[in-house]
């Protein structure tokens, strides 16, 4: 059944198949890569606009590390996991919504006349396929759009000690998890050109903190001044590895051997946008890696958007990507039906 022959008042979905239809070859309107806060936000609200909506997960959330997540409006302290569950039993209580435990592989677009016999009607498709986890199938959708949610892999600094810590001592988010750490003798470990901002924004929390570069020159002479003058010291020797006993963190160990006594504190990651499945496609990334989009979600590639911690500014709160989620989605659900009539894509 093509697109267009869908566009009736009885039948409002603009997808080539209708709300209800169960059939798992049929083409879907959007392929969302990821099932973190950003992925199951836009796929509530996309099969909510009766489209047929896949979401393909490989379950490596960033924040699988820590127990309690903060700030999320209702759910203040729940697991992560917790959360996960929830918005998938939420998505998947809708007849046109898959949700597949699957690696996707590989994103290639369609011809224009491929996308047309497939029911889309401006001509823009994707195939989307996936490698099965955990005993799964392997998945492959025809799309009309594409949403990349894959949010961030992270490279902590190397220290053979510090994933013991990390989620429970150490953390990376200060808005989520300052406040647990107030007034406590904190450390902020990282590499990278935005340390002073952080060390600012932790001084909220404690002014007992100590910045360890480990030996990189990221902190000018005058931000150190700056740092100082709060209460706030800089340590550019190497470090050697974070010490403790059992989970509790008691301090960073240098590498001249002198240990700095420390509870906890923040680090800084690397941070890697997962989009290999892209292949050779011109996906623009900023300086840092992350996915560049218009202000609609839309990438570099016509009809593949990208939402949550993958696009600039990075890694935000899980409600801020659950509300950007559902922001791109409107967007996305516009875009198909604008696709649909040929009236031109942006909201006049
Ligand atoms: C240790 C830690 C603690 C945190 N604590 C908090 C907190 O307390 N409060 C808070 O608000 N925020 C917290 N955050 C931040 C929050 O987790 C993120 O901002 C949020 O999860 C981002 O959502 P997302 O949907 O963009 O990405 P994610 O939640 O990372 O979800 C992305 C999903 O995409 C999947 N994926 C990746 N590649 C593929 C692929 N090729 N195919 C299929 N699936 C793929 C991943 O497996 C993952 O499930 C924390 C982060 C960390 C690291």
């Amino acid at each position: 059944m093509s697109e267009l022959s869908q566009a009736s008042p009885s039948e409002p979905s603009q997808d080539p198949a209708s709300p209800g239809e169960s059939s798992e070859d049929a083409p879907i309107g959007v392929a969302i890569i990821g099932g973190g806060p950003a992925g199951l936000s836009a796929g509530l609200q996309l099969v909510r606009a009766n489209r047929r909506i896949a979401i393909l997960d490989s379950n490596r959330p960033r924040h699988s590390a820590t127990l309690r997540s903060h700030g999320f409006l209702t759910r203040d302290g729940a697991s992560p996991l917790e959360l996960r569950r929830l918005g998938r039993e939420e998505f998947e209580a809708y007849p046109t919504a898959q949700f597949a435990q699957a690696m996707t592989r590989e994103v290639t677009p369609l011809s224009h006349e491929a996308a047309v016999a497939a029911g889309f009607p401006d001509g823009i498709g994707f195939r989307v396929r996936g490698s099965g986890i955990r005993g799964a199938a392997d998945v492959e959708f025809v799309a009309r759009r594409v949403l990349i949610a894959a949010g961030l892999t992270e490279e902590l600094p190397a220290l053979p000690m510090i994933r013991a810590y990390y989620g429970t001592a150490l953390h990376s988010c200060v808005e989520c998890d300052g406040f647990e750490k107030t007034s406590k003798p904190l450390a902020l470990i990282g590499e990278t050109s935005d340390l002073f901002a952080r060390a600012l924004l932790i001084s909220r929390f404690s002014s007992d903190l100590i910045v360890f570069t480990n030996g990189a020159e990221t902190i000018r002479p005058e931000q150190e001044a700056q740092l100082a003058a709060i209460g706030i010291r800089v340590e550019r020797r190497p470090i050697d590895d974070i010490v403790g006993e059992k989970a509790e963190m008691l301090g960073v160990r240098l590498a001249d051997g002198e240990v700095i006594p420390r509870v906890g504190g923040f680090v800084r990651p690397r941070w890697h946008a997962p989009v290999e499945f892209m292949g050779e496609l011109p996906l623009e990334r900023d300086d840092w890696g992350l996915v560049v989009t218009d202000d609609r979600g839309e990438t570099t590639v016509r009809g593949v958007y990208a939402v949550g911690d993958i696009v600039p500014p990075g890694p935000q709160q899980l409600i801020i990507a659950a509300g950007n989620g559902a922001r791109v989605a409107a967007k996305l659900n516009m875009d198909m039906i604008r696709g649909a009539l040929g009236v031109g894509l942006v909201d006049e």
